[in-house]
């Protein structure tokens, strides 16, 4: 990651925030709550969602998604085909 790529992060509402809040070793449903409750206040929301997305990131609270929601919105297709059997 380049740091002019995140130089938004810098505004970002995380930053006075738990940074276990938005990595967690293993997240509960209360702790993804909570994340994203502080995302939806955030002045750069958009900004963080396009560049997690962009750049594929795998791990923690991004713009307001978890990293399988990230994952269904860079792959839609790949969720609504039904499992194989
Ligand atoms: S959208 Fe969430 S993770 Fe992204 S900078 Fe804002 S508070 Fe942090």
């Amino acid at each position: 990651m380049q740091p002019e790529e995140i130089g938004w992060l810098r505004r970002g509402a995380c930053r006075s925030s738990d940074p276990d809040l938005f990595f967690p070793l293993a997240p509960t449903p209360l702790q993804v709550t909570r994340a994203k409750a502080v995302c939806a206040g955030c002045q750069v929301i958009q900004e963080c969602r396009s560049y997690a997305l962009r750049a594929g990131e795998s791990d923690g609270i991004w713009g307001g998604l978890t990293p399988e929601e990230r994952r269904r919105a860079r792959s839609p297709e790949t969720y609504r085909r039904p499992a194989a059997s």
